[in-house]
């Protein structure tokens, strides 16, 4: 299903109230530059539900800035912190993993799915199920999950605006194009922090370099991800999803300004491009107000003074993660839900330092490859099942960290 473009049921401005929003990782990256649109916005967006995860004094603090009536924190652990971060302010407050689903589902003109990682899949499925428009910034939900996701949103009549910026852009960029005039769809990479590291200082990198990213401000994992490329991957097969295209019309392009977000390609040669600062701001802005489109104090793009646009192909010997997820994307089935969980697993062990940076892929490529000879890469056909191959992807990439990450890529 591609993004309609007829209008919506959006309320549309001046027809005598804010447009309602309920914010879905509310104390992460995206939902602090979320609560940053809002409050620029004054009076135009009302948040209704925000949702996080763990930190339930930084929620609650969220809730009370926001005016949110509802907090709902992911960990039950957090729950008495959150209680007493909104004590006397009326606020209603819940935890656990139902907690975010009644979130998500709560009556709201637009619902921000912002949670990190695969934990936003359940949530973010919930409110496309229950007919809500879903400003989508959680890429893992359509890597995962993408083809039962997207049957539940056409069955439920529900919207999905894409928010992570480069899919924003093309959003941006298509208009009411049909679809059979689009020849290529490009996402742009900044490169990461290791454009133009040797493999073997790659393969020596530590938490900290990888997390130190040159254009974005983001949460570590879509920071680890963008330093092994991985994260361009995953917005491939994201892009394949949201748009119906087909993974051979869908490419890398690597810019390290991070200017151009995203470019589409049409049969008569032209090429439309969507530029604007790196900065999360600008494609929220055009998720909550679309179809309009508002003012909020972003840094205004100077081509003068920029001067100069870079481009250059993306490099698979040293970034070896982005070509097995465009093979995932290219074999489909279940390999996108297995390698999505491989990954996170990986990650989580680099951060903590059980394995190397170049044991990433080196891991996921091992999953990979385990699964196949299982015979375990048909497609999920429900969001259940493809949760149940998630969690099997995760247990052997646990196993494989135990037993230890076996050397050389196969092409899955
Ligand atoms: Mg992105």
């Amino acid at each position: 299903m591609q993004p309609s473009f007829d209008g919506g049921r959006l309320r549309p401005k001046g027809d005598g109230g804010s447009r309602t929003v309920t914010l879905l990782g509310a104390t992460g990256s995206i939902g602090r530059s979320t609560a940053g649109v809002v409050r620029a916005a004054a009076g135009r967006f009302g948040v209704k539900a925000v949702a996080g995860g763990r930190d339930g004094e930084a929620l609650g603090q969220t809730a009370i800035e926001l005016g949110a009536s509802f907090a709902a924190l992911a960990d039950p652990s957090g729950y008495q912190a959150l209680k007493a971060a909104v004590a006397g302010r009326g606020i209603e407050c819940a935890a656990g993993p139902d907690a975010v689903i009644e979130a998500a589902v709560r009556p709201a003109d637009i619902v921000v799915a912002a949670v990190a990682g695969t934990a936003g899949v359940i949530p973010t499925h919930a409110a496309l199920a229950a007919g809500r428009t879903v400003a989508l910034a959680n890429k893992e939900t359509l890597v995962c999950a993408g083809a039962p996701v997207m049957r539940t949103a056409r069955a439920a009549g529900a919207r999905l605006l894409p928010l992570d910026s480069e899919h924003n852009a093309i959003f941006q960029t298509l208009g009411a194009t049909p679809s059979a005039a689009l020849e290529r769809m490009t996402i742009t990479a900044s490169g990461g922090p290791f454009r133009t590291w040797s493999t073997a200082a790659i393969s020596a990198a530590t938490p900290e370099q990888a997390l130190a990213h040159p254009n974005w401000s983001m949460g570590a994992k879509v920071t680890i991800d963008s330093a092994t490329l991985m994260n361009k991957g995953l917005e491939l097969i994201e892009a394949h999803h949201l748009f119906a295209m087909p993974p051979a019309k869908l490419a890398v392009l690597v810019h390290p300004q991070s200017i151009v977000h995203g470019l589409v390609s049409f049969a008569d040669g032209s090429v439309i491009a969507c530029l604007a600062h790196p900065d999360m701001r600008v494609h929220i802005a055009h998720c909550l107000a679309w179809p309009e489109r508002i003012d909020i104090p972003t840094r205004r793009l100077d081509l003068a003074e920029i001067g100069a646009l870079l481009f250059e192909a993306p490099d698979f010997e040293r970034f070896p993660a982005l070509g097995l997820a465009m093979a995932a994307l290219r074999d489909g089935g279940g390999l996108p839900t297995i390698l999505n969980a491989a990954n996170e697993i990986a990650v989580e062990a680099f951060l903590a330092r059980r394995i190397g940076f170049d044991e990433i892929a080196r891991l996921v490529s091992n999953v990979c490859e385990a699964a196949q000879a299982n015979g375990e890469g048909r497609e999920p056909a429900t969001v259940a099942e493809a949760l149940a191959v998630d969690h099997i992807a995760r247990d052997r990439a646990r196993a494989i960290l135990a037993d230890g990450i076996r050397s050389g890529m196969v092409t899955i």
